[in-house]
């Protein structure tokens, strides 16, 4: 039959016309840029995530360029970021002339390894940024304390884990600054580009907001050098009849989750995505390691079953990061699970048959 790696449609056949009903709303009015959409859906994230600014912005590469921008990060200064990790965490930090130093990460949960972390603190260290990757949180206690100790500014990348918790308390809220994407495919996706900046810190977010009007305040008045960041309204309402529905459809993926890890604990030779204690997981994606991946992957493409390699290259051993990157070997963690981490599909929508059809060409594959 074959499986699909996300189905989109199938997700937007349940809220069509509560969908057109919000856009046509907004082309009704042909307020297509921030106001009272936009700050409708931010004060439904305030409240989902409970916190006290969320800033909808043009996208997560920008929510992160934003959040450093704000922080005061300056060429030459250091940021700390794994390795590996979506490209946007580290060329945020190259667009604005500062310098990604590259970090390993966990072999279990995929995110930052903070010993590692430690390890690349200089006197010229501004700020780290932690990624909560396929949608669970890294030890962000742990982050936060680090950084105390240096004086580090802290971005939580939380572009793959809007909606996941981490004792009690959302993905995203746990630094100064909390970043998202909405990006079409992410488990909050909008219809086309969009994202968020959430933060605590009325001063911070308040420059945030000014940054992402290119600094202007009040109209034509510029305080500072911002960029055009803004969310569409249009987004906007797409994404707060999306919002409502969140919580279930993370629970589905979840119970998907479940089912996979049970049929693949019996084999010897598939690592499960494990949950880090204290964490709920939204499996952004469901994310395996196995030995002979490519393999794999081939053999799930002959069945017609979608999967995705997230990431096939660390961000050290990238080439536009030659300068600052590093040698094959210098974070042999990260490097490995570029060799061996698969993503096999998972969305609310799928069915059990489909579940199951997975579940067995993965196993039959990998014998
Ligand atoms: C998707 C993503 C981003 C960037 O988001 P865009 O909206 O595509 O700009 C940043 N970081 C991580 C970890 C992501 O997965």
């Amino acid at each position: 039959m074959g499986v699909p790696f996300l189905d989109l449609k199938a997700q937007y056949a349940q809220i069509k016309a509560e969908v057109q009903a919000s856009v046509a709303a907004v082309f009704d009015e042909q307020a297509f840029v921030l106001g009272k959409y936009v700050e409708g859906f931010e004060k439904d994230c305030q409240q989902y995530l409970g916190v006290k600014h969320a800033i909808g912005v043009s996208n997560g590469s920008d929510a992160l360029l934003l959040a450093l921008m704000a922080a005061g990060v300056k060429p030459g200064d250091e940021v700390i970021v794994p390795a590996f990790t979506f490209f946007a965490t580290a060329g945020a930090v190259a667009r604005l002339n500062a310098v990604p130093v590259f970090c390993d990460v966990e072999a279990d949960t995929f995110n930052i390894d903070l010993e590692s972390a430690a390890r690349k603190i200089t006197p010229r260290t501004r700020a780290i940024i932690p990624v909560d990757l396929y949608g669970q949180c890294a030890a962000m206690e742990a982050v936060m304390d680090l950084a105390r100790e240096h004086n580090l500014c802290v971005l939580e990348d939380a572009a793959q884990a809007f909606g996941a918790t981490r004792q009690g308390k959302q993905a995203g809220t746990f630094a100064h600054f909390g970043c998202y994407s909405f990006y079409p495919t992410k488990n909050l996706g909008g219809a086309g580009d969009g994202g968020m900046v959430c933060s605590n810190d009325d001063e911070l977010a308040d420059r945030i907001r000014l940054l992402r009007v290119h600094g202007e305040r009040p109209r034509y008045h510029n305080k500072l050098v911002g960029i055009c960041g803004r969310l569409d309204a249009l987004q906007a309402v797409v994404l707060a009849v999306k919002l409502k529905r969140l919580d279930a459809w993370n629970k589905r993926r979840a119970e998907i989750a479940a089912a996979y890890n049970k049929r693949f604990a019996a084999s010897g030779k598939i690592k499960s995505p494990p949950v880090a204690k204290g964490n709920t997981h939204i499996y952004h994606q469901y994310t395996i390691r196995v030995a002979n991946r490519d393999q794999l992957q081939a053999r799930l493409g002959e069945k017609g079953i979608g999967c995705g390699i997230y990431y096939p290259v660390p961000l050290h051993l990238q080439e536009c990061f030659k300068a600052v990157g590093g040698k094959p070997g210098d974070l042999p963690v990260s490097e490995q699970l570029c060799r061996e981490s698969l993503s096999l599909p998972i969305f609310a929508e799928m069915t059990e048959a489909q579940v199951k059809e997975v579940a067995d060409a993965v196993l039959a594959a990998v014998g």
